[in-house]
């Protein structure tokens, strides 16, 4: 595996390569990553990991002090789990002197994380694009995580005309359910217990509606109290349409129920995907 800094080292590095698949990543490995990492594998010829760690998709400067960062580690278990270029810019080399443009993605962009991480998704939206210009994959890997993200590129790739194919993997999560997240390493244990409480919650929705239940604020009302009876504080519960993320009133079809919460002062988010 090669590490490489520029654009032009990558695109050089890539010529005569196949099919190249992409995995976006702001680092600090988990299974999660590791299992986007082997469906690219599995979807293309050369598999290209980003990893950068975005400030412009970072609207608290305390999370972006805060994150996580360990290239070393990173490129070990990339390498191990089958990437063939480790793509890790400098800030100069995406944000060169004079950047000036923004990509921003209406409806979608603009609630749920839109509203409460003000700016989150123009910098998200602007990176992709640049990233995928950047590269040139065929194939984009990104993590149901993340669902309102999936939500915005899959938009902007149409909007834009973008000849890259979405793919987007589960949810990896712990055995007591809560996601996997660059975030877990900053909750300390009692906290790290207290988040079960997003993934329970949200169970609770799916099996509401496998019992009959289609209302989307009694949905809401089961996660919600999850949470009340945990101490976690939410930031929104959510039921909404997959792709629009506009909010369903009556469940019919298919749908996912939305969380962010503060555990402490990590804030997290999940979804899980319901259908009738
Ligand atoms: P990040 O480094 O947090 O920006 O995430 C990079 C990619 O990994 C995004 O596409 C995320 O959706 C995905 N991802 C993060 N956590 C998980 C997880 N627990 N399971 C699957 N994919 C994930």
């Amino acid at each position: 595996m090669m590490t490489l800094r520029t654009v032009a080292e990558v695109r050089a590095a890539l010529r005569g390569r196949g099919r190249v698949a992409l995995v976006p990543t702001m680092g600090a490995f988990h299974e999660g990553h590791l299992s986007l990492i082997r469906a690219a594998r599995a979807s293309g010829d050369t598999v290209v990991v980003w990893l950068f760690v975005n400030p412009k998709q970072f609207n608290e400067a305390a999370d972006l002090a805060a994150y996580p960062r360990d290239e070393t580690r990173d490129a070990r278990l990339a390498e191990q789990n089958g990437a063939d270029v480790l793509f890790v810019p400098d800030a100069d080399e995406v944000y060169p002197q004079g950047f000036a443009t923004t990509v921003s993605v209406a409806g979608i962009g603009e609630v749920l994380e839109g509203v409460h991480r003000p700016g989150h998704f123009a910098g998200v939206a602007t990176i992709v694009v640049k990233m995928l210009n950047m590269v040139g994959p065929h194939v984009a890997v990104f993590g149901a995580k993340d669902a309102q993200q999936v939500a915005v590129v899959r938009r902007l790739v149409a909007d834009l005309n973008v000849p890259t194919r979405i793919v987007v993997v589960p949810t990896v999560r712990e055995a007591d359910g809560l996601a996997l997240s660059s975030r877990n390493v900053l909750l300390d244990p009692a906290a790290r217990q207290r988040a079960t409480a997003l993934y329970r919650g949200l169970r609770s929705a799916a099996e509401a509606v496998d019992h009959g239940v289609r209302e989307g604020a009694a949905l809401r009302a089961e996660v919600e109290a999850t949470l009340v009876g945990a101490e976690v504080q939410a930031e929104y519960v959510a039921v909404v349409h997959p792709d629009t993320f506009e909010p369903v009133e009556s469940v019919d079809g298919r749908a996912l129920v939305v969380v962010a919460a503060r555990v402490g002062t990590t804030r997290l988010i999940d979804n899980i995907e319901v259908t009738t």
